[in-house]
Parts: C-alpha cells; sequence; structure tokens
C-alpha cells in the first residue's frame, strides 16, 4: 500500500463542518460530490500530501446517518492509496481479510475504492483507492 491518500470523517451538517475544517486545517474546500449509490455527500480539503474527506448523509437511513447514530460524528474511515487496486485486493483475501465487495466499485473523487470490513482490521473501516487514469 502506498501513502494514507485521506481520512473520512462523519459530520452531521456540512453546513457547520465546512466552515470548521476550512478554519482548523487553514485550506478551502476544493470539491464537494456526491455518491449517490452510498447515499453519501463529500467534501474534500488537501492537507499536505493527504486529504481530509468529510461524509454526510443524504437520506436519514444511509450508512453515514447509522453511523452518526452508533457512534457520533467523528472519524469514519481511514482510506489507503493502491496501485493496482485488484491485486491488492487479491492480496488481503490471502492474508485472511474480509472485503465489503467483490468488485471495486466507483467512489468520489475519480476514485476506484473498496472496503474492508472492521472486523478483521482491529475495528478501523479501512478504504483502499486507486486512482482512475484518464485514458
Ligand atoms: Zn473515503
Amino acid at each position: 500500500m502506498n501513502k494514507i491518500e485521506h481520512i473520512g470523517i462523519a459530520v452531521k451538517s456540512f453546513e457547520q463542518a465546512i466552515p470548521l475544517y476550512e478554519k482548523l486545517l487553514n485550506t478551502p474546500c476544493y470539491k464537494t460530490e456526491e455518491v449517490a449509490s452510498e447515499n453519501v455527500q463529500t467534501a474534500f480539503f488537501q492537507n499536505g500530501p493527504n486529504k481530509i474527506e468529510l461524509l454526510q448523509s443524504t437520506t436519514p437511513d444511509g450508512v453515514i446517518a447509522k453511523y452518526i447514530e452508533k457512534k457520533g460524528e467523528g472519524i469514519h474511515h481511514i482510506a489507503f492509496e493502491v496501485t493496482d487496486i485488484q491485486a491488492e485486493m487479491k492480496r488481503l483475501v490471502e492474508a485472511g481479510f474480509t472485503l465489503m465487495q467483490e468488485q471495486p466499485k466507483k467512489g468520489a473523487d475519480n476514485k476506484l475504492v473498496c472496503f474492508l470490513h472492521p472486523k478483521t482490521t482491529g475495528g478501523v473501516l479501512v478504504e483502499l483507492c486507486q486512482e482512475i487514469k484518464e485514458p
């Protein structure tokens, strides 16, 4: 795996969280993007070589809404950049980790992503992401 690509943070409301993180990181939010398949709205901040991804639910029963209901706002996942997501998924399955999906899917910010089940990663939701290269 390469560097940590981003840290995902579950928030209740962008209205409050975006200005807060702009102030904290001293950098403007450079992009917001909806991932309709996950019922989630994302907001990105660059911080050195890494990013912060804020996640806000678009529906009352979405995964992020449920997460906040159970655990409150806060760190939701850590995303690692990989060069070849298929190869990394294969390696991790062989090493005994459980993937949450069999195929990579299209995530926010021009990425192919795959999540690992927190049961097999010491309670941390881990995301793999590979940049989609423009043809
Ligand atoms: Zn993410």
